[in-house]
């Protein structure tokens, strides 16, 4: 067991995770499942966790899945689901680049008689049958929260905060915003000072750098912490808080192996920890659940507000890390010791 995990602590041999055992030997069930990926580029996560841990379901649920990434690129991303209707899946689940692109091809795959899952971003006027994720409100609370606990700790009086936000087309991006603005507004309106608070177009990294640099110049190069919609951003804020010599509270999502260092090298001051391998397993259950004809076990509804319907969804609880409890995901079996002390 991890009882405490530091930076320094990286030339200890306990690796610190304990593999969890897989059982499998499920018997088959008939009818393929294709899933598309986003990009590589947003998140970490799509890679380094989503891929395998959905490749691990799917396999222990003895389903046949193909699962390939649009790395980005939404005609790449239409053609790769084409390429899978063709290929006769009978679940396509997508994670959408933007909600036009995923309900086009929600159409195609209806039209073919493809069933299809909303896999963590809801398709705004899609026709999903079902949509698995987090609830991404609570995500967002959770990183307006850690702030504020980030700032009351560094003793700041009416500090002042950017917002540095996901993507404009990613209704997550839109709950996130809403979660944490919830716990921020208020804050706020008793004298707390936003000096910033822009979206970064396909929460592209390299170009959040860009964006931070301006909105800090426009603030005066003054700072006292940073919304970060997620690790990546986050560690674009940081690139650039340390090259005008400042070091404040920074927010981020994923418990990425690069957020979680910037946390142990007390860089960033919180991330909130997806249990990814939940959400692989839901997006399995639904799968199966419709390659049966039957009905899945969901946790509620989401609202489509462009299609104007209700989504059934099993939605899951995600969880606050700090420098305190960056153990607890390696513990959980998320990433281990030796990934947290590989060099950025
Ligand atoms: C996901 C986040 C991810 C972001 C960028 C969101 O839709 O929920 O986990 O960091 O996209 O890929």
């Amino acid at each position: 067991a991890v009882t405490a995990l530091t930076l320094a602590a990286c030339g200890n041999s306990d690796s610190g995770s304990d593999n969890k055992s897989s059982d499998s030997g499920s018997s088959a069930t008939k009818g393929k499942v294709g899933v598309i990926l986003p990009d590589t580029q947003s998140s970490a996560r799509w890679e380094s966790f989503d891929k395998p841990l959905l490749t691990k379901a799917f396999k222990e649920a003895g389903v046949e899945a193909d699962i390939q990434n649009a790395l980005g690129d939404k005609s790449k991303f239409v053609s790769i689901a084409d390429g899978m209707i063709q290929e006769g899946v009978s679940v396509l689940a997508i994670v959408n680049l933007d909600s036009a692109t995923g309900a086009q091809v929600e159409s195609k795959a209806k039209a073919a008689g493809v069933k299809t899952i909303d896999y963590d971003r809801l398709t705004l006027g899609g026709q999903a049958d079902y949509y698995v994720s987090f609830d991404n409100v609570q995500v967002g609370k959770l990183q307006g929260q850690g702030l504020v606990d980030g700032l009351t700790a560094a003793k700041k009086t009416n500090p002042s905060i950017i917002e540095l936000n996901g993507s404009p087309t990613d209704n997550n991006a839109t709950l996130f915003k809403q979660g944490y603005d919830s716990v921020l507004d208020p804050k706020y309106k008793a004298g707390w000072k936003k000096a910033g608070d822009q979206s970064v177009p396909d929460w592209d990294n390299a170009k959040a750098v860009t964006i931070f640099e301006q909105l800090l110049t426009a603030a005066g190069g003054k700072v006292d912490g940073v919304l970060a919609a997620n690790d990546g951003l986050g560690n674009s804020a940081i690139t650039v808080l340390k090259k005008n010599g400042l070091k404040v509270p920074v927010t981020g999502q994923d418990a990425t192996v690069g957020g979680l260092q910037n946390i142990l090298a007390g860089d960033q001051y919180m991330t909130v920890y997806k249990p990814i391998a939940d959400e692989a397993n839901g997006l399995v259950k639904l799968a199966v659940a419709l390659l049966k004809g039957e009905k899945a076990e969901t946790t509620g509804t989401v609202e489509d507000t462009e299609g104007k319907r209700q989504v059934p969804a099993l939605l899951l609880p995600p969880k606050a890390i700090t420098k305190d409890t960056v153990k607890d995901v390696v513990a959980d079996g998320f990433v281990t010791k030796a990934d947290l002390c590989k060099d950025k």
